[in-house]
């Protein structure tokens, strides 16, 4: 199975996807995890990154596709799990032409449901180097600007999925299968 998460940051997205990719057996790609990842292990990238995801703001395209470029090359049959990607509208629309290219189109989008008041309350909750209040206005508003268009794009796509993401992590992942059983 192919599958997006799309969502606010704060939206559930990272918990439920390890739920998920254990369950269908998928791979979880997170570009989150994956630019912490070279954050922590000091390279060229991570240098760059760090200062970009402090303040909450968007790391380029280009960047962020050849990331996962080099992560679906050659393993996307078996199915994945995209956490955090894509983000803007031009990452939706490479992708899509990525897929396109090697015949593996995504089977379904899941858009995570959570009001803002809940979303604002666990990012303050989380306390990652990222989640001070500054940034955390600044992720939002980067997400409504250029994520939530997202939603639309993949409604007139035909395979977007709703969600809701309140309620205990159990409950969200029980309604998550739900959806994707239907899929698979
Ligand atoms: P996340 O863990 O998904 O909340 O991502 C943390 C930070 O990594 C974001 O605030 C961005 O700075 C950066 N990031 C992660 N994924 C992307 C992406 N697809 N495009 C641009 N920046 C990203």
């Amino acid at each position: 199975m192919r599958i997006v998460l799309l969502g606010a940051p704060g939206s559930g997205k990272g918990t439920q996807a390890a739920h998920i990719a254990q369950r269908y057996r998928i791979d979880h790609i997170s570009t989150g995890d994956l630019l912490r990842a070279e954050v922590a292990a000091g390279t060229p990238l991570g240098k760059q990154a760090k200062e970009i995801m402090d303040a909450g703001s968007l790391v380029s395209d280009d960047i962020m596709l050849g990331m996962i470029e080099g992560r679906l090359a050659g393993n996307a049959a078996e199915g994945f799990l995209l956490d955090g990607f894509p983000r803007t509208l031009p990452q939706a629309e490479a992708l899509d032409k990525l897929l396109g290219r090697i015949g593996q189109p995504l089977d379904v989008v899941v858009f995570f449901d959570v009001d803002y008041a809940e979303i604002i309350q666990r990012l303050l909750a989380r306390g990652r180097s990222d989640d001070t209040e500054e940034a955390i206005r600044t992720r939002l508003q980067v997400y409504e600007q250029q994520t939530a268009p997202l939603i639309d794009h993949y409604k007139a796509k035909g395979n977007l999925r709703s969600v809701r993401g309140e309620g205990e992590i159990t409950e969200i992942a029980e309604r998550l299968f739900n959806v994707l059983d239907q899929v698979r």
